[in-house]
């Protein structure tokens, strides 16, 4: 396809003005004197140019997008509409006064959000999963700061995903990683082995990523509690229990959620999205300012926070995010269970119907994602999952995520969130059951493969090493 630079053809899309403004309050060498160099093309050609480009891309809207963890539902599309209303387009410096609706929303939301987590507190401004946990993490660490008590260490299983490590870091913490037992679940002898008066907490994520429920997190509370250590929980995976069960019932004292995941923003490529982070009455204290309070007359944005971490973001947070999430909690109201139900349902059927095909290392009931292995079509055949992943995209099916978790080798992470119907359930399993006969009858077809996409395999190591992100006529 021609970038639009070599579309340009002189033709003039737009008509300017002759009248020109005074600009003499610029400085003469702030002005620009040479060509701006913008390509010429009529509206129409314009609108081509992007609507073409759109179409290169796979997204959700296109077709079945089972990106394990990253939990790729439907975004229904009135949400939108919504986050767009021009009420709330308000500027974040408007007095709390003028504010009132905004507020208002993002109070309720908090309380929503309270309830469906079992949490006391909650702040909205983290705009990540990731900026979450750090956030989670500081709290922690002020906390211990504040009652005097020297914690440098957080325990992190090996099944983490790799921004909890990260963000514990961040926050000045040390890592202990643990192993995961043979039932893809923290080990309770290898957790107590690293137990010593010196942790300040454990970062875990339940179900894990793997998709297996901890069946031994109230155990594994009871155990850090006692020594005085906390729990943080990685709510990335929040999608398979709402309505069943919540964190603070599972023992943990921190919890971030990501709303673009579990309660739809379109997502991936960066954002925007939401990490907030709900607390226990014991650490409120320490939470970022912002917070969103009612005095019983009006809301306000609350910054007398006694030993707060201070501000995590400008402002307080992606507000179009929040609206989404908001309207998407009033539209399933006591429904979001059957959210969690269908995401798990869906997740079990898949598991079912491919772990005949594909090794399954942990062959435990899954909830909302489980995760397959390729070892045996690598070292049977000599197709890999990366090569199986790129196949799928010849079959209009986003890839998995792959290679993550980072304890099953050639790791191949399915999640189909309760979107889906049993119809693209059904072409997906018969779409890698065809990919793991050609691994054995035709393996030089999948090893070539995307054959159909606008870009077919790139040179990852040359991208990576060598980027050349620059446009340059006639290449
Ligand atoms: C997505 C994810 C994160 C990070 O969240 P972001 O919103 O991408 O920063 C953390 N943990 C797990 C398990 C995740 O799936």
């Amino acid at each position: 396809m021609k970038t639009i630079f070599e579309k340009s053809n002189g033709t003039n899309g737009i008509t300017l003005t002759e009248n020109t403004e005074s600009i003499d309050f610029l400085s003469s060498n702030l002005l620009r004197n040479n060509k701006v160099g913008l390509p010429q093309v009529s509206e129409l050609e314009a609108m081509r140019h992007y609507k073409e480009l759109s179409d290169l891309n796979f997204c959700i809207e296109k077709g079945f997008y089972p990106l394990g963890s990253c939990t790729m539902k439907y975004n229904p599309k009135v949400n939108e509409l919504l986050a767009g209303l021009e009420d709330f387009n308000i500027h974040p410096n408007v007095p709390d006064e003028k504010a009132q609706g905004a507020l208002k929303l993002m109070y309720k939301l908090q309380d929503a959000l309270l309830k469906i987590t079992g949490m006391d507190a909650l702040t909205l401004s983290p705009s990540a999963g990731a900026h979450g946990e750090m956030t989670g993490m500081m709290i922690i660490r002020k906390h211990f700061d504040t009652i005097g008590e020297k914690r440098t260490k957080v325990i992190i299983p090996d099944s983490a995903h790799g921004t909890n490590p990260a963000s514990a870091k961040m926050a000045g913490f040390d890592i202990v990683s643990i192993k995961s037992n043979d039932k893809g679940q923290v080990d309770i002898q290898a957790l107590k082995e690293v137990l010593t008066p010196d942790v300040a907490a454990i970062m875990m994520t339940n179900p894990n990523t793997l998709g297996i429920f901890e069946e031994n997190v109230k155990e594994i509370s009871e155990l850090m509690h006692s020594n005085g250590s906390l729990l943080y929980y990685d709510g990335a995976n929040f999608n398979a229990i709402m309505g069943y069960t919540n964190p603070k019932l599972m023992g943990f004292d921190v919890v971030h959620l990501n709303l673009h995941k579990t309660f739809s923003t379109p997502h991936g490529g960066g954002g925007p999205g939401a990490g907030v982070v709900a607390v226990t009455e014991q650490l409120k204290e320490y939470l970022p300012t912002p917070t969103i309070d009612f005095d019983g007359k009006k809301y306000y944005r609350n910054y007398d926070i006694k030993h707060s971490i201070g501000n995590v973001k400008d402002f307080f947070g992606n507000f179009s995010v929040l609206v989404k999430a908001y309207a998407y909690i009033l539209m399933n109201g006591k429904n979001l269970k059957h959210v969690s139900e269908d995401a798990v349902l869906n997740a079990n059927y898949l598991k079912e119907k491919l772990k005949g095909h594909y090794e399954l290392p942990y062959n435990e009931p899954c909830m909302h994602e489980f995760v397959l292995t390729g070892e045996k079509q690598k070292h049977e055949n000599g197709v890999s999952t990366l090569n199986i992943a790129k196949a799928l995209m010849d079959s209009n099916t986003h890839p998995p995520t792959v290679y993550f978790p980072l304890i099953v080798h050639e790791a191949i992470m399915i999640e189909p969130t309760e979107s889906e119907s049993k119809e693209v359930l059904d072409d997906f399993v018969s779409t890698m059951i065809k990919i793991a006969d050609e691994c054995k009858n035709n393996p030089e077809n999948v090893l070539s493969a995307p054959h159909t996409t606008p870009v077919r395999k790139i040179d990852e190591v040359t991208a990576a090493r060598h980027p050349d992100l620059n446009f340059k006529e006639g290449i």
